[in-house]
C-alpha cells in the first residue's frame, strides 16, 4: 500500500532504481532466447530443428519465447506470479510484443488467448498472470484478446514431474468456453514454458474445437 514511499530496488541485483523493476544494466543483459530455435516451441537448440520435448509430439504449429528461464528471469517471474506484482506484465509483455511483431507467423494470429488457471488458484493469486500478458500483446499488436479456455479440473503442480508425467497430468484438463474459433489462428500466451505439456494440451483442445493453427508465445522458456 505504501510502496511509493519505499525506495524501489532492481529485482535482479537489488540496486536502487527510480522506476520500473530492473536497473538499466540488468535490463540490457536479460538472457534473450536466440536462434537456432525449435521450430515448434521456439526453445533455443544446438543443431537439430526440433527440441527434445516437441520431438515427443506437439499440437503447436509455431512458437516463440522472449527470454530463457535462467537467473535473474526466474526471480522476476516468481515476483510476477506469487508476490502480486501485476505491473511486471508491462515489462514482460513489452518484450513478448517485440517478439510477436518480428515474427511473420505470430503477428498474423486472429485471436490472442491466455493459458487459464483453475478458478480457485486464480482467486487466490487475484489475477492470471498469463491473462495480463495476453492483454498487453493484444493492445500492442492489435490482435483481439479473448479468454477462450478454462481449466475443468485441478492439476497438481508440475515442478517435479518429467515430460511424460506432465502430459498425463494435464490430459483433458481444459475445455473451450467460447466457440467462435472455427478456422481461426490462435496465439496462446503463458509466462513460462518448461516441457510444453500444458501448451500442447491447450493447443490440442483448441484444435479439437475447430481452431486452424495454434501458436505459442511465452515470456521465458527453460533451456534444453
Ligand atoms: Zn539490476
Ligand atoms: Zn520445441
Amino acid at each position: 500500500m505504501f510502496a511509493f514511499l519505499l525506495p524501489q530496488r532492481c529485482l535482479a541485483c537489488g540496486q536502487e532504481i527510480e522506476t520500473g523493476f530492473l536497473c538499466n544494466n540488468c535490463h540490457d543483459y536479460l538472457p534473450v532466447a536466440h536462434s537456432p530455435r525449435c521450430r515448434w516451441c521456439g526453445r533455443p537448440i544446438k543443431k537439430k530443428d526440433i527440441c527434445t520435448f516437441c520431438k515427443q509430439g506437439t499440437h503447436l504449429d509455431h512458437g516463440r519465447t522472449w527470454l530463457l528461464f535462467v537467473p535473474p528471469v526466474d526471480v522476476i517471474i516468481h515476483a510476477f506470479k506469487y508476490r502480486r506484482m501485476s505491473n511486471i506484465s508491462r515489462l514482460l509483455g513489452q518484450g513478448m510484443t517485440t517478439v510477436v511483431r518480428s515474427d511473420h507467423v505470430l503477428r498474423k494470429a486472429d485471436i490472442v488467448t491466455p493459458v487459464p488457471l483453475f478458478w480457485w488458484k486464480r482467486m487466490h493469486r487475484t489475477y492470471n498472470q498469463a491473462s495480463l500478458l495476453s492483454k498487453v500483446i493484444s493492445d500492442e499488436c492489435h490482435i483481439p484478446h479473448a479468454e477462450l479456455l478454462q481449466r475443468i479440473r485441478y492439476t497438481r503442480t508440475q515442478t517435479r514431474l518429467d515430460d511424460a508425467a506432465r502430459r498425463k497430468n494435464v490430459a483433458s484438463a481444459f475445455s473451450v468456453k467460447k466457440s467462435a474459433i472455427q478456422d481461426k489462428n490462435i496465439l496462446l500466451v503463458d509466462d513460462v514454458m518448461t516441457t510444453g505439456a500444458t501448451m500442447n494440451e491447450c493447443a490440442r483442445t483448441l484444435k479439437a474445437a475447430g481452431a486452424k493453427e495454434v501458436y505459442s508465445c511465452v515470456a521465458a522458456i527453460t533451456p534444453e
